[in-house]
């Protein structure tokens, strides 16, 4: 256990729709800045409605594919040259409904995709020890109201429905998280050097 918070992890922190609106980012980027992390990625994105639909209703249309593929397989020779579709979402398209997917059956799951589609998210990426379980601390609980004052979501919100900020709960999550909101080019892996910045 104390091994694996010696690792140097990678994390996903979104800072959510309301954080942009109310103009908390600085001051959200700011305590993982000022706690040591390293910045790997980061960009102001708004996802697209039907890029959260899409699987939204995954499960419907799964049903419906398998219906028209098994009902006409048998029919009418699959065309030459028809693409494969895949089930898998591109690299950095964003999609909040596979972000979110083992929540997908909870009865706030529909407003919780509205929630994060309803304006721009900032999307960053950290890197660091241990920077999964500390950026979680740094967060707070899920339920602003049980959140320690000191904590990003105990400091700044009231709701759950409304908490701020997001961070990825395991080290698998950070880079599963990382590579579906961000694409390859936008992230950096960068060393700091020993220079005289300031003179
Ligand atoms: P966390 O963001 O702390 O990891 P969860 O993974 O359990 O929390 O939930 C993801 C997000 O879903 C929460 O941050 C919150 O925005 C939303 N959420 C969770 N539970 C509820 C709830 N009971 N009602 C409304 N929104 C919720
Ligand atoms: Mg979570």
């Amino acid at each position: 256990l104390v091994a694996s918070m010696e690792e140097v992890e990678q994390t996903y922190i979104m800072i959510k729709p309301d954080g942009v609106q109310r103009g908390l980012v600085g001051e959200i980027l700011s305590r993982f800045e000022k706690k040591g992390f390293k910045l790997t990625g980061l960009k102001l994105f708004q996802c697209p409605k039907e890029l959260a639909e899409d699987l939204h209703c995954s499960l419907v249309s799964c049903y419906v594919f398998l219906f028209f593929v098994l009902g006409f397989a048998t029919l009418e020779p699959r065309p030459e040259g028809l693409s494969e579709t895949t089930s898998l979402p591109p690299r950095g398209s964003g999609k909040v409904c596979e972000h979110y997917k083992d929540l997908q059956s909870k009865p706030f799951f529909p407003k919780l995709i509205d929630y994060i589609t309803s304006g721009p998210v900032v999307c960053m990426g950290w890197e660091g020890v241990g920077v999964v379980a500390s950026a979680r601390k740094l967060i707070g609980a899920t339920n602003p109201l049980n959140a320690e004052p000191g904590t990003i979501r105990g400091d700044l919100a009231v709701q759950t429905g409304r908490n701020v900020v997001h961070g990825s709960d395991s080290p698998d999550n950070g880079k599963r998280e990382i590579g579906l909101w961000f694409k390859e080019g936008e992230l950096c892996a960068w060393t700091a050097v020993q220079e005289p910045w300031l003179v």
